[in-house]
């Protein structure tokens, strides 16, 4: 099993399967050549799939090469980043593992290949070899949404890497189990989830690691709330709009006047963060970084529309939203590139729907039913990123996925409201829409707007 607090994890943009996980499957990788790294003279890097398609995009070349210098998502900075660029572009080297330098030749050593592979949509391919040529070590991954990674023997076993063997007492793989934990136990969902982490971590582990990520989801928000870059990259012209928001509003604030301001907040919030997940700036998986922005957003309406949060709500919302996330991720997919958008923006909203109801005060069936409602309300959900960057459809999706929780969270709390589809069978019909998709419209460039729209 695995701990749930990695639905959260603190990485860059744009993309947590197409950057954070390429960058931990080549630290992965670091590892494993460490006891030959003296023999090592050539590195190959194969990019498989959607990885391929939408990798220049979504910088998963750059996020092989950061990761090849055995630097982590959540440590590399733009300083640490131009530097390994400079590396490679001007010097035509790599600091391999940060501990040598070896030639490294972008055009034949970064290797694009649309051909999928088995096991996942997002393949990539490391090889080592020798200064005659000899193949030293050859090692495939798959990134499989938000930030993981497997390798090819941990997905045909089902033994993941980060996988916890001890049999845990408050362990749930449904929500139908979840909810009898609550039950038996008279606690709520984010109550059994922090019991559930603490027989891993500790209970204060846990309540820390939760204001730690709460803190760098505000620090990206006002890291996007205040940025001076116009325009964000990759070539298509999108304007940063939240720091225009933020002073449109601030000159003239109308939530009395207008009754559904509150939405122009709401994207303030979620554009802010989309805007720097584009743009590649520090934000945390929730549980991708394509959704980054829907579960900062809902806190942020929550606490500054709402009601006040305290540490101890912000630690109940978030291990909500782990508990919810972890049903996705164990049961269906949280990767564009293999169920569409409905994996990323339709979970991040039912887990911040989630989140929401139980701060406010919902039963346990009222907060599984607004994470259920907020998924019903996005199966089908393409991924058809326009020009391969994370940036059409995707930083209004964070806006409307952040307004739907919020609407999902409302709808669940009505009074006699009678829950007729169950999250576990949304969450299936999820997966199973995905699977059904054409690859198209998996974050592949191929159909959709992604092919409309001239960029
Ligand atoms: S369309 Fe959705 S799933 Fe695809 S890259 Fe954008 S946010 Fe991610």
């Amino acid at each position: 099993m695995d701990s749930i607090l990695s639905i959260f994890k603190i990485g860059v943009g744009p993309s947590s399967s197409h950057t954070i996980g390429p960058i931990l499957a080549a630290n992965r990788f670091c590892e494993l050549i460490a006891p030959n790294l003296e023999q090592v003279e050539r590195i190959v890097v194969t990019l498989h799939g959607s990885l391929c398609l939408t990798g220049k995009g979504h910088l998963t070349d750059v996020a092989c090469l950061i990761g090849l210098n055995n630097v982590t998502a959540k440590d590399v900075t733009p300083n640490i980043k131009t530097k390994i660029l400079k590396d490679v572009f001007d010097d035509k080297k790599i600091n391999l593992c940060g501990k040598k330098f070896i030639n490294f030749n972008y055009k034949k050593d970064m290797i694009f290949n649309p051909k999928m592979l088995t096991f996942h949509e997002n393949g990539l391919i490391f090889e080592a070899f020798s200064s005659n040529g000899e193949i030293i070590n050859s090692h495939t991954y798959y990134s499989t949404g938000g930030g993981f990674v497997s390798s090819e023997d941990e997905i045909k076993n089902g033994k993941f890497s980060n996988q916890i063997e001890k049999e845990l007492q408050f362990d749930f793989d449904s929500a139908a189990r979840l909810a009898e934990l609550c039950k038996v136990h008279n606690k709520n969902i984010a109550q059994i989830a922090l019991m559930r982490e603490a027989e891993i971590h500790g209970e204060e582990y846990v309540k820390n690691y939760c204001l730690e990520i709460y803190k760098a989801m505000i620090e990206c928000y006002e890291n996007g709330i205040n940025s001076t870059e116009r325009t964000l990259p990759g070539g298509i012209g999108i304007n940063r709009l939240a720091p225009a928001i933020k002073k449109r509003l601030e000159a003239n604030p109308k939530e009395d006047l207008d009754p559904l301001a509150v939405i122009d907040y709401m994207a303030m919030y979620a554009r802010a963060i989309a805007e720097e997940n584009a743009s590649g700036g520090k934000v945390v998986t929730a549980p991708t970084n394509g959704a980054c922005g829907v579960v900062p957003a809902v806190m942020l309406y929550t606490k500054n529309h709402r009601f006040y949060m305290d540490d101890a709500k912000v630690i109940d919302f978030l291990l909500t939203c782990c508990a919810i996330g972890y049903l996705y991720k164990k049961n269906a997919s949280i990767s564009g590139a293999e169920a569409g958008c409905q994996a990323e923006i339709g979970a991040a909203s039912s887990m911040a729907a989630a989140g929401m109801a139980l701060v406010s005060g919902a039963t346990t069936q009222q907060v599984l039913s607004a994470a259920e409602i907020a998924m019903e309300h996005h199966l089908g959900l393409t991924c058809d990123p326009v020009g391969g960057l994370v940036q059409i459809p995707c930083i209004e999706r964070n806006v409307l996925g952040a307004i739907k929780a919020v609407s999902a969270a409302k709808l669940a709390l009505e009074g006699g409201y009678t829950p007729h589809v169950t999250l576990d069978e949304v969450i299936i019909t999820m997966y199973k829409t995905g699977k059904d998709m054409n690859p198209k419209y998996k974050e592949t460039s191929l159909g959709g707007l992604a092919q409309m729209v001239s960029c």
